[in-house]
Protein backbone atom coordinates (compact mmCIF):
# COMPACT_ATOMS: atom_id res chain seq x y z
CA UNK A 1 0.00 0.00 0.00
CA UNK A 2 1.26 3.47 -0.93
CA UNK A 3 2.51 5.63 1.91
CA UNK A 4 -0.57 7.92 0.82
CA UNK A 5 -3.01 5.72 0.95
CA UNK A 6 -1.58 4.46 4.45
CA UNK A 7 -1.62 8.09 5.60
CA UNK A 8 -5.37 8.80 4.23
CA UNK A 9 -6.98 5.78 5.59
CA UNK A 10 -4.84 6.59 9.61
CA UNK A 11 -6.18 10.33 9.05
CA UNK A 12 -9.76 8.92 8.13
CA UNK A 13 -9.77 6.41 11.48
CA UNK A 14 -9.03 9.65 13.65
CA UNK A 15 -11.44 11.83 12.05
CA UNK A 16 -13.71 9.55 13.37
CA UNK A 17 -12.88 9.16 16.61
CA UNK A 18 -12.01 12.75 17.27
CA UNK A 19 -15.56 13.65 16.23
CA UNK A 20 -17.00 10.88 18.48
CA UNK A 21 -14.68 12.37 21.46
CA UNK A 22 -16.73 16.31 20.46
CA UNK A 23 -20.36 14.83 20.30
CA UNK A 24 -20.21 15.99 16.45
CA UNK A 25 -20.62 11.48 16.14
CA UNK A 26 -22.35 9.55 18.05
CA UNK A 27 -22.77 5.73 17.32
CA UNK A 28 -23.94 6.52 14.10
CA UNK A 29 -22.46 9.51 11.69
CA UNK A 30 -19.51 9.26 9.21
CA UNK A 31 -16.36 10.42 7.76
CA UNK A 32 -14.47 9.80 4.54
CA UNK A 33 -11.86 10.70 2.00
CA UNK A 34 -11.39 10.36 -1.85
CA UNK A 35 -8.90 8.34 -2.69
CA UNK A 36 -5.33 9.75 -3.33
CA UNK A 37 -4.88 6.84 -6.43
CA UNK A 38 -8.26 6.45 -8.00
CA UNK A 39 -10.35 10.35 -7.74
CA UNK A 40 -13.54 8.17 -8.69
CA UNK A 41 -13.08 6.59 -5.31
CA UNK A 42 -13.69 6.58 -1.89
CA UNK A 43 -12.81 5.25 1.29
CA UNK A 44 -14.99 5.33 4.66
CA UNK A 45 -15.64 2.50 7.32
CA UNK A 46 -17.70 -0.44 7.06
CA UNK A 47 -20.82 0.24 9.49
CA UNK A 48 -19.18 0.65 12.74
CA UNK A 49 -19.48 3.47 15.77
CA UNK A 50 -16.91 6.19 15.01
CA UNK A 51 -15.21 5.63 17.91
CA UNK A 52 -14.37 2.25 17.16
CA UNK A 53 -13.17 2.53 13.69
CA UNK A 54 -9.22 1.85 12.89
CA UNK A 55 -7.41 2.19 9.52
CA UNK A 56 -8.25 -1.68 9.09
CA UNK A 57 -11.89 -0.84 9.16
CA UNK A 58 -12.26 1.21 5.95
CA UNK A 59 -13.43 -0.29 2.64
CA UNK A 60 -13.48 1.27 -0.67
CA UNK A 61 -16.44 2.24 -2.98
CA UNK A 62 -16.85 3.72 -6.29
CA UNK A 63 -19.61 6.08 -6.93
CA UNK A 64 -22.43 3.95 -7.86
CA UNK A 65 -21.91 2.22 -4.02
CA UNK A 66 -19.88 -0.74 -4.93
CA UNK A 67 -17.44 -1.62 -2.51
CA UNK A 68 -14.29 -2.68 -4.71
CA UNK A 69 -12.22 -5.39 -3.09
CA UNK A 70 -15.21 -7.78 -2.25
CA UNK A 71 -15.40 -7.22 1.56
CA UNK A 72 -18.43 -8.68 2.75
CA UNK A 73 -18.64 -6.66 5.71
CA UNK A 74 -21.85 -4.49 5.72
CA UNK A 75 -21.25 -0.67 5.23
CA UNK A 76 -23.07 2.09 5.98
CA UNK A 77 -26.43 2.52 4.76
CA UNK A 78 -26.07 6.45 3.85
CA UNK A 79 -22.62 5.80 1.90
CA UNK A 80 -24.27 7.47 -0.76
CA UNK A 81 -24.64 11.15 0.60
CA UNK A 82 -19.87 11.14 0.02
CA UNK A 83 -20.38 9.27 -3.41
CA UNK A 84 -23.12 11.92 -4.47
CA UNK A 85 -21.12 15.09 -3.26
CA UNK A 86 -17.82 13.46 -4.23
CA UNK A 87 -18.77 13.12 -8.06
CA UNK A 88 -20.68 16.65 -7.47
CA UNK A 89 -17.46 18.66 -6.45
CA UNK A 90 -14.23 17.72 -7.77
CA UNK A 91 -12.39 19.90 -4.93
CA UNK A 92 -13.77 18.34 -2.27
CA UNK A 93 -11.26 15.68 -0.97
CA UNK A 94 -12.95 14.96 2.75
CA UNK A 95 -16.47 14.79 4.17
CA UNK A 96 -18.50 13.94 7.28
CA UNK A 97 -22.03 13.67 7.74
CA UNK A 98 -23.31 13.70 11.23
CA UNK A 99 -26.46 13.88 13.27
CA UNK A 100 -25.03 16.27 15.62
CA UNK A 101 -28.50 17.11 17.29
CA UNK A 102 -27.40 20.92 17.70
CA UNK A 103 -27.74 21.78 13.98
CA UNK A 104 -31.27 20.38 13.82
CA UNK A 105 -33.14 23.76 14.99
CA UNK A 106 -31.60 25.17 12.15
CA UNK A 107 -32.93 22.82 9.74
CA UNK A 108 -36.47 22.65 11.27
CA UNK A 109 -37.17 26.38 10.74
CA UNK A 110 -36.57 29.75 9.20
CA UNK A 111 -33.41 30.42 11.23
CA UNK A 112 -30.68 30.88 9.34
CA UNK A 113 -27.45 29.51 10.80
CA UNK A 114 -24.21 32.18 10.40
CA UNK A 115 -21.27 32.43 11.68
CA UNK A 116 -21.37 35.00 15.19
CA UNK A 117 -17.26 33.87 15.69
CA UNK A 118 -13.89 34.38 13.80
CA UNK A 119 -13.09 30.16 14.48
CA UNK A 120 -16.40 29.19 13.31
CA UNK A 121 -15.99 31.71 9.74
CA UNK A 122 -15.07 28.02 7.63
CA UNK A 123 -19.07 27.30 7.52
CA UNK A 124 -19.44 29.90 5.13
CA UNK A 125 -22.21 32.86 5.58
CA UNK A 126 -24.97 31.02 3.55
CA UNK A 127 -25.61 27.55 4.59
CA UNK A 128 -28.11 26.08 2.75
CA UNK A 129 -31.11 23.88 4.45
CA UNK A 130 -31.75 20.22 2.39
CA UNK A 131 -35.40 19.23 3.02
CA UNK A 132 -35.68 15.65 1.43
CA UNK A 133 -39.20 15.61 1.39
CA UNK A 134 -39.09 18.29 -1.43
CA UNK A 135 -38.43 16.15 -3.97
CA UNK A 136 -38.96 12.48 -2.39
CA UNK A 137 -42.15 12.66 -0.32
CA UNK A 138 -42.29 10.49 3.01
CA UNK A 139 -39.39 8.34 3.49
CA UNK A 140 -37.51 7.44 7.00
CA UNK A 141 -35.11 10.71 5.96
CA UNK A 142 -31.89 8.68 5.44
CA UNK A 143 -29.96 9.21 2.13
CA UNK A 144 -30.14 6.09 0.36
CA UNK A 145 -29.61 6.75 -3.21
CA UNK A 146 -27.48 8.71 -5.90
CA UNK A 147 -30.27 10.33 -6.63
CA UNK A 148 -31.27 11.65 -3.49
CA UNK A 149 -27.45 12.48 -2.67
CA UNK A 150 -27.45 13.90 -5.88
CA UNK A 151 -30.18 16.17 -4.95
CA UNK A 152 -28.19 16.64 -1.63
CA UNK A 153 -25.33 17.99 -3.35
CA UNK A 154 -26.93 20.26 -5.76
CA UNK A 155 -28.39 21.89 -2.27
CA UNK A 156 -25.03 21.71 -0.56
CA UNK A 157 -23.93 23.79 -4.23
CA UNK A 158 -20.01 24.99 -3.82
CA UNK A 159 -20.38 25.76 0.15
CA UNK A 160 -18.92 23.38 2.57
CA UNK A 161 -21.95 22.57 4.76
CA UNK A 162 -25.55 21.89 3.96
CA UNK A 163 -28.31 21.37 6.94
CA UNK A 164 -30.61 18.26 6.49
CA UNK A 165 -34.16 19.45 7.64
CA UNK A 166 -34.86 16.95 10.80
CA UNK A 167 -31.45 14.73 10.24
CA UNK A 168 -28.29 16.03 10.48
CA UNK A 169 -25.72 17.62 8.69
CA UNK A 170 -23.07 17.23 5.17
CA UNK A 171 -19.50 19.27 5.70
CA UNK A 172 -17.25 18.73 2.77
CA UNK A 173 -14.04 20.20 2.51
CA UNK A 174 -10.70 20.15 0.48
CA UNK A 175 -8.51 17.79 3.42
CA UNK A 176 -9.80 15.67 6.06
CA UNK A 177 -8.37 18.04 9.04
CA UNK A 178 -10.62 20.50 7.10
CA UNK A 179 -13.74 18.73 7.77
CA UNK A 180 -13.04 17.96 11.25
CA UNK A 181 -11.96 21.33 12.01
CA UNK A 182 -15.36 22.96 10.52
CA UNK A 183 -17.44 20.10 11.86
CA UNK A 184 -16.42 21.21 15.43
CA UNK A 185 -16.80 24.81 14.91
CA UNK A 186 -19.81 24.06 12.84
CA UNK A 187 -20.93 22.78 16.89
CA UNK A 188 -19.41 25.54 18.88
CA UNK A 189 -21.19 28.30 16.40
CA UNK A 190 -24.79 26.53 16.74
CA UNK A 191 -24.32 26.67 20.69
CA UNK A 192 -23.39 30.20 20.73
CA UNK A 193 -25.85 31.63 18.20
CA UNK A 194 -28.76 29.99 19.82
CA UNK A 195 -27.35 30.68 23.67
CA UNK A 196 -27.26 34.53 22.27
CA UNK A 197 -30.94 34.05 20.92
CA UNK A 198 -32.08 32.75 23.99
CA UNK A 199 -30.83 35.40 26.04
CA UNK A 200 -33.07 37.32 23.74
CA UNK A 201 -29.93 39.33 22.60
CA UNK A 202 -29.64 39.91 18.20
CA UNK A 203 -26.58 38.39 17.23
CA UNK A 204 -23.56 40.43 16.05
CA UNK A 205 -23.10 38.30 12.77
CA UNK A 206 -19.08 38.44 10.88
CA UNK A 207 -19.62 40.57 7.76
CA UNK A 208 -18.61 38.32 4.25
CA UNK A 209 -15.12 40.21 4.34
CA UNK A 210 -14.50 38.61 7.81
CA UNK A 211 -15.93 35.16 6.99
CA UNK A 212 -13.49 35.61 3.94
CA UNK A 213 -10.02 36.64 5.90
CA UNK A 214 -11.27 34.33 8.71
CA UNK A 215 -11.34 31.50 6.38
CA UNK A 216 -7.59 32.48 5.26
CA UNK A 217 -6.35 32.55 8.57
CA UNK A 218 -7.79 29.36 9.97
CA UNK A 219 -7.20 27.07 6.81
CA UNK A 220 -3.62 27.95 7.30
CA UNK A 221 -1.38 25.09 8.00
CA UNK A 222 -0.40 26.49 11.17
CA UNK A 223 -3.84 26.42 12.45
CA UNK A 224 -5.13 23.59 10.77
CA UNK A 225 -1.83 21.07 12.08
CA UNK A 226 -2.02 22.72 15.75
CA UNK A 227 -5.44 22.06 16.54
CA UNK A 228 -5.41 18.56 14.49
CA UNK A 229 -2.28 17.42 16.87
CA UNK A 230 -4.30 18.77 19.35
CA UNK A 231 -7.11 16.97 19.27
CA UNK A 232 -5.28 13.42 17.93
CA UNK A 233 -3.47 13.48 21.49
CA UNK A 234 -7.29 12.82 23.37
CA UNK A 235 -8.00 9.79 21.46
CA UNK A 236 -6.31 6.75 22.13
CA UNK A 237 -2.82 6.70 20.92
CA UNK A 238 -2.42 3.21 19.90
CA UNK A 239 -6.19 2.25 18.59
CA UNK A 240 -5.22 4.64 15.23
MN1 LIG B 1 -27.79 10.16 8.62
Amino acid sequence: MSDRLSEIKRDVAIANRILAGHGVLDALGHVSARSPVDPTHFFIARSLGPELVTPADLQEFTFDGREVDGDPRPPYAERAIHAGIYAARPDVLAICHNHAPSVIPFGITGLQLRPVFHMAATIGEHIPVWDIAAEFGDTDLLVRSREQADSLARALGAGRVVLMRGHGCAVACATVQEVVFTCVYLQVNVHLQLQTLSAGGEPRYLSSGEIERATTTLLQPLTQERTWTTWSQRITPSDA
